[in-house]
């Protein structure tokens, strides 16, 4: 069944069809775009048709689109510009993206067919626990109910084609039902506490927040952050910080569903102070909420408090999604039928790095799309199996190493940051012996070294901090020595207040 009735026309494309995508999301029609253009080069035609349950593109989040991960693989005659033509990494938002691609898509001939999918009975069986001993034998005799349903469906509906490919992003309905005889590695990696900040631009209608966010510092979890910025309006600044299992089970029930969801988030005037949130938590949060309020000040050009009672927070869970064979090819009535799966539906890294990789590997796979012979097509979907596989190793060592460099200059960071406060109370003692044995009235200098010591000296409870925890952590001494945050919390809030109510 189809989730509505299709249009004489739909029914006519879809009848002439020779490659069916399920999912017009960016992979779906990059991939579409790239095997109609190999098509055309090749002189062969080709009639691609997209189905997407979706409406319209309403997802507004920012991606960063690296042309690094694509630009050689890709079909040289892909010009879009604003996305292909970039020499550097861009940040576009995922309904911009879609409807960049969307247009490309249609202007070579794909027919998207919006609002529309198969079998709508299908999504109760995502719903269907199959880590449930009890469920399981429900869920495999669903499987296979569903997967005869789907296939009878879509041989109706394009009764020629013979290429069915799965876009249709990280809860694919199609790698559920047709790569389910291996297990779908699906595995925990991180656990994740998110804050968002909303900064009012309406007083500012030139500004437009800059992209780049403090994420480094001295914080108990690392972090990472986005920018949803709109120039002189309401932008949202995101912090996710990757967090340890203790600091996440504090925000669960005990049943484990999250007392703060991304739907229904924590919203409180007092929200550092709240009784869910560790001190280590509270520590980070409270730290970053201080770099942005330096870096806004330092853009705005006066002093900037964000308000902490439109701030949400909320936790996530980012599994790694993992189908390990994306490729199949079944036999009907002695005819030969490629399935295959490409973007999230194939392999979701929660890194934010899937986008720019499926771009890459999907112009393998849009090379054996291209083909209408089923012979000469099963080399190319071999070798874009190899391809993707490869790539999957690469990109698995790379994110290892990177995870490595980036706990390397955590260090180094705070070592540095150690050497600063050195220097700076040196030069203060130096300055105030200068003044002791002239007599003189403290200089401008004098004041101004002595605000920076007064700093540092709150940079030094940072480092401090860092300090105690680490030994703790590996062993050279106990927590009870580490500083208490309310100490440090205190005398940050009365530096900030002072530093505000200057004119
Ligand atoms: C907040 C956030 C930030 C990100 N930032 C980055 C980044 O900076 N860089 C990067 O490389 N990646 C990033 N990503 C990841 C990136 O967005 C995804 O990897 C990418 O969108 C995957 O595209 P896709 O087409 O495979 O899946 P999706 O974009 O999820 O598209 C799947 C489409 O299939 C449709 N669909 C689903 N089921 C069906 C069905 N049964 N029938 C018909 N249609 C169906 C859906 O409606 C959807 O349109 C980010 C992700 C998030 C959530």
């Amino acid at each position: 069944m189809v989730s509505a009735p299709l249009t004489p026309e739909q029914r006519k494309r879809m009848a002439e069809a020779q490659v069916y995508i399920q999912g017009a999301g960016s992979i779906g029609l990059w991939l579409s775009i790239q095997a109609a253009l190999h098509a055309r080069a090749a002189n062969r035609p080709l009639n691609i048709v997209i189905f997407e349950r979706r409406p319209s593109h309403t997802r507004e989040h920012a991606l960063w689109v690296n042309p690094t991960w694509f630009k050689d693989k890709m079909h040289p005659d892909t010009h879009i510009p604003g996305l292909t033509d970039s020499t550097k990494s861009i940040q576009i938002r995922a309904n911009a993206l879609e409807h960049l691609l969307l247009e490309k898509a249609q202007a070579l001939g794909v027919t998207v067919i919006r609002s529309q999918k198969i079998s709508d009975w299908c999504d109760s069986l995502l719903k269907i626990n199959q880590d449930d001993f009890w469920q399981r034998s429900k869920y495999e005799t669903a499987i296979a109910e569903g997967k005869k349903a789907w296939l009878k469906e879509i041989f109706r509906l394009t009764p020629n084609a013979d290429r069915f490919i799965g876009t249709d992003g990280s809860h694919s309905l199609m790698r559920e039902l047709f790569f389910q005889a291996e297990p779908i590695h699906r595995r925990i990696i991180r656990r994740v506490v998110q804050l968002s900040l909303e900064i009012d631009l309406s007083e500012h209608p030139k500004v437009r927040l800059d992209s780049a966010y403090p994420t480094a510092g001295l914080f108990d979890f690392k972090a990472i952050a986005h920018v949803d910025a709109r120039e002189g309006q309401t932008s949202r600044l995101t912090a996710r910080f990757f967090v340890d299992e203790t600091t996440y089970a504090r925000l669960q029930k005990p049943d484990g569903t999250p007392i703060a969801s991304a739907t229904n988030p924590l919203i409180s005037d007092h929200l550092l102070d709240h009784p869910l949130l560790s001190q280590k938590l509270r520590y980070s949060l409270s730290n970053w909420i201080q770099q942005v309020e330096r870096k806004l000040t330092k853009e705005l050009g006066h002093p900037y408090s964000v308000n902490l009672s439109k701030a949400k927070l909320n936790t996530i869970s980012l599994e790694h999604t993992q189908a390990p064979t994306f490729w199949q090819r079944i036999s009907r009535r002695g005819r030969p039928f490629d399935i295959a799966l490409e973007g999230d539906a194939q392999e979701f890294t929660p890194f934010y790095s899937s986008l720019n990789s499926s771009m890459g590997t999907a112009c393998d796979l849009a090379k054996a799309l291209s083909v209408n012979d089923p012979q000469k097509r099963k080399p190319l979907f071999d070798r874009y199996v190899r391809n993707t596989r490869r790539h999957r190793t690469w990109l698995a060592c790379w994110l290892w190493l990177k995870n490595i460099i980036l706990t390397f200059l955590t260090w180094v960071q705070s070592l540095t940051g150690w050497v600063s406060l050195t220097l700076r109370q040196w030069s203060f003692q130096h300055a105030s012996n200068m003044h002791a044995k002239t007599d003189l009235l403290p200089s401008p200098c004098v004041r101004l070294t002595a605000t920076k010591a007064h700093e540092a000296s709150l940079q030094g409870a940072f480092i401090q901090q860092f300090r105690f925890r680490t030994a703790s952590r590996i062993g050279l001494g106990s927590n009870s020595s580490c500083p208490d945050n309310s100490v440090y919390n205190e005398e940050s809030r009365e530096l900030r207040r002072a530093r505000h109510a200057k004119p």
